[in-house]
């Protein structure tokens, strides 16, 4: 049966629509599924008794609940949910100085198999749907009443988003819908690896924001840690930013995770600030998260700061930002680790 939380308003609307249930009905369902978090057709009191017993006859309502949540030393915390068909799901709830970030999933596993992520190594399972995808947000919003004060959403957990395009937007479209979390554009970012034709279709079809996970400055460098730059090398690549859809006020984000003798010299500094030029962006700076078995090893302190030197001497916004969440398999690259799954 139709899994009613896979949908959007307008979706909503023109499913119940063969149903005779005009679209203030869909509205009050939505409200009642997304706002109200209702778990059954029986709580949802301003439906009429035969329109409730119309529904529960043709859909039904999924709920996540966490099969497992771990907490970290530095606050953040790990839930893993289990889907229907037995995969595990992970998202991670992040406190910052001023507010919460909760980093979301997009697919089981993943297709990109950059060589410094855990995820890529098991390759991807299936997508996710767009009840999977806000189910995520709404648990943890419910568990840890943060209605009032929704986190800012990074779609950056297992999976590359774009590759999962259509229910990356529909999740995005019903987090944003007024009838349910009612989420501003400002507090949504979409993490990509470079998927140049995903990126396009986003800023023509959303308002949320782009980082882009870089992580090398040069295309040979680039290519041997993250093979989709085979597909879109850095000219193609830094084109659909320079043309991407920009509000004022708003700037793209790089990531640029920092692996010790690999891609933290000075010269890939300067060279990454000569190829940012001319596009209004920050550059997150991430020290690689050491993990048994992994190839790559953090770069150490001295070698961090004079690589952000440089970047800010190039007047680049380049914050240090330490992953989270390290002790509990929780931070950059690390979620699915334990299932042999994925992480972006
Ligand atoms: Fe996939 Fe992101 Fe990991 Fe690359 S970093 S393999 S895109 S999850």
């Amino acid at each position: 049966m139709n899994d009613l939380k896979n949908l959007s308003l307008p979706e909503l609307i023109e499913t119940l629509q063969p149903l005779g249930l005009p679209p203030f009905r869909a509205r009050q369902l939505f409200s009642w599924l997304h706002q109200k978090q209702a778990v059954d057709f029986d709580q949802m009191t301003s439906l009429p008794s035969n329109v409730r017993a119309q529904l529960k006859e043709k859909f039904i309502i999924s709920r996540f609940v966490p099969c497992r949540t771990e907490s970290s030393e530095d606050g953040s915390r790990k839930y893993v949910f289990k889907t229907a068909d037995g995969h595990g799901i992970e998202s991670v709830l992040i406190p910052e100085r001023r507010h919460l970030t909760l980093c979301i999933s997009t697919q089981i596993g993943c297709a990109m198999g950059c060589r410094f992520c855990c995820t890529g190594q098991g390759g991807l399972v299936r997508n996710l749907r767009p009840g999977e995808i806000v189910g995520q947000v709404l648990c943890i919003v419910r568990e840890n009443n943060l209605g009032e004060r929704l986190p800012n959403i990074v779609y950056m957990g297992m999976g590359e988003p774009l590759a999962n395009y259509d229910n990356l937007i529909t999740s995005i479209r019903i987090l944003q819908d007024e009838n349910g979390l009612n989420y501003s554009h400002r507090k949504i970012t979409v993490s990509t690896c470079g998927l140049v034709p995903g990126m396009q279709a986003l800023g023509r079809d959303t308002d949320v924001n782009l980082a882009i996970s870089l992580n090398a400055p040069d295309d040979r460098l680039r290519s041997e840690l993250m093979p989709v730059n085979k597909t879109y090398p850095l000219a193609r690549l830094l084109e659909a930013a320079r043309s991407y859809p920009l509000p004022p006020r708003k700037r793209i984000t790089f990531e640029y995770i920092l692996m010790r003798d690999v891609n933290d010299s000075d010269r890939h500094a300067r060279t990454l600030a000569g190829l940012l030029k001319g596009i209004r962006c920050k550059i997150n700076l991430i020290p690689f998260n050491e993990h048994p078995g992994s190839e790559f090893r953090a770069p150490d302190e001295q070698r961090l700061l004079s690589f952000q030197s440089i970047l800010v001497e190039h007047n680049y916004t380049a914050p240090i930002r330490r992953s989270k969440g390290a002790d509990i398999a929780a931070a950059c690259g690390q979620l699915g680790r334990l299932d042999g799954e994925a992480a972006h």
